[in-house]
């Protein structure tokens, strides 16, 4: 049973959680396992150009996961695999399209579960889908990666327009890709006219065109002309309009003209509740005892919940094994922490890769210099460090410095919620994850 698919599915699980966002989206998110023969596995790219990015980029990461998920050690092999019907280079130039087909399937107001994180959020967006901005516009939901702002969004869009609205659903790169191909084709009087007769516009990762002076205008533009016709415009972002990283001021205020509403990581109950939709979609019977286990580790997003649920769904499948509490411990097992299983990374190390990356020295991280910068690389050194090891909080804390176990524990959730909440933080951190994992990899004896 331990087919290609099945196998890389759990990879995909797995490498969600330690590649940021866009670049699952672009890289990851579009392959599939095809075959396995003894030590080789196939895993098909939907062009050369991401099979090449792959093979160059994340080779060590992806076989590192794969030993993580099947215990041995594979040959990848990335292989193009046309889509059933190739994209003619004209449509790829096409402008977003307003078919159903724009909403995935699966995001719609009757699966999302709703609780205290995102009661909000949901009611929110429910009320826009009538258009005509009675309620508020623009709206506005920030919250971390994997936390349902796509969801809600596309929900939204698919519900108002089975409700006749004239509705674009965009992501902030694509607005912006879109914007750029009007200027080059000299189009930007039809790409305004395709904008602006809009009733409901959704742009989701809005934070995507903040640093673009052009397309910031350009959509300070289109906004001004929606706002004026009383469409309604909602729009997501992975912080609040105050954080977005925009260069036009008059862009932010116009933000906060209306309502933003703040999706939090979900409570436990959220979380059970969620796992067991899940369950029952995909018909797996699972011991409410496991969904706890599950539901109790996996606490930073819904996606991270989804990919562990997989994760114990896949192992007991190519186990053979029974769904048992004792099998989600194990599948689990290094989950929030990609060194390998159980094998901790030395606290050196980790300080040494931190130091790297902020650009400062191992002595002055388990120093006592209290600048920003160095107290920021101090704590994320302590959160690599209790994510990477089972060491106490205490013996963290005496080995960074003779810090109290408080401070270590501090460190943690701070650096936990402000990865939520900073896309540039995030990408840090992942980037000197790749490096230990990579070191601690050459370091092992296989
Ligand atoms: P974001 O856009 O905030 O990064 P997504 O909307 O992509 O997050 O959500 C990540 C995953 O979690 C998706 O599969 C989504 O369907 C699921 N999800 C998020 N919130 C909920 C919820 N409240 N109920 C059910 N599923 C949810
Ligand atoms: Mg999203």
């Amino acid at each position: 049973m331990r087919s290609a698919r099945e196998i890389w599915e759990v990879a995909l699980g797995e490498l969600e959680l330690q590649v940021n966002k866009p670049n699952f989206n672009t890289w990851l998110a579009k392959t599939t396992g095809l075959t396995r023969r003894e030590n080789r596995i196939t895993i098909s790219t939907p062009n050369a150009f991401v099979a090449e990015y792959l093979d160059t980029n994340q080779r060590s990461l992806i076989e590192k996961t794969l030993i993580n998920v099947t215990g041995a050690s594979l040959e990848v092999v990335f292989e193009v695999v046309s889509a059933r019907q190739p994209a003619s280079p004209a449509a790829k130039n096409q402008p977003p399209r307003q078919g159903r087909s724009a909403f995935n399937p699966r995001y719609t107001f009757d699966s999302f579960i709703v609780g205290g994180s995102n009661r909000m959020a949901h009611a929110a967006t429910l009320s826009s889908t009538k258009g005509s901005g009675g309620g508020y516009n623009p709206l506005f939901i920030h919250g971390g990666v994997g936390l349902g702002k796509t969801h809600l969004l596309m929900a939204t869009g698919r519900l108002a327009q089975a409700n006749g609205l004239k509705v674009l659903y965009v992501s902030g790169e694509q607005f912006t890709n879109d914007f750029i191909r009007s200027v080059r084709e000299k189009q930007t009087e039809e790409f305004r006219t395709r904008y602006r007769s809009l009733d409901l516009l959704l742009v989701d990762d809005i934070q995507f065109i903040g640093g673009k002076r052009q397309t910031e205008e350009c959509f300070f533009h289109t906004f001004n002309e929606l706002h004026q016709r009383n469409s309604q415009i909602v729009l997501s972002g992975d912080c609040p309009p105050k954080g977005l990283p925009l260069l036009e001021d008059r862009l932010r205020s116009r933000f906060v003209w209306g309502l933003s509403v703040a999706i939090q990581p979900p409570e436990l109950k959220t979380r059970l509740a969620i796992l067991k939709a899940r369950a029952e979609e995909a018909k797996a019977d699972i011991p409410a005892a496991v969904l706890g286990i599950i539901a109790r580790k996996a606490k930073r997003s819904i996606r991270e919940l989804e990919g562990s649920l997989n994760r114990v769904v896949a192992y007991a499948r190519i186990l053979q094994a029974p769904i048992t509490a004792a099998l989600a411990h194990r599948a689990l097992a290094d989950i929030g922490g990609p060194a390998g299983q159980n094998e901790p990374t030395p606290m050196g190390q980790v300080v040494d890769a931190v130091g790297d990356s902020f650009k400062i020295t191992a002595a002055d991280i388990i120093g006592r210099r209290r600048d920003k910068e160095t107290a920021l690389a101090r704590q994320v050194a302590m959160y690599l460090v209790k994510q990477r090891n089972s060491c106490s909080l205490s013996d963290i804390g005496r080995e960074m410095g003779g810090r109290s176990p408080a401070t270590v524990s501090h460190a943690y959730e701070k650096i936990s919620r402000d990865i939520e909440n900073s896309a540039h933080l995030r990408r840090k951190i992942t980037e000197i994850k790749k490096g230990l994992n990579s070191s601690s990899r050459a370091a092992s004896p296989k």
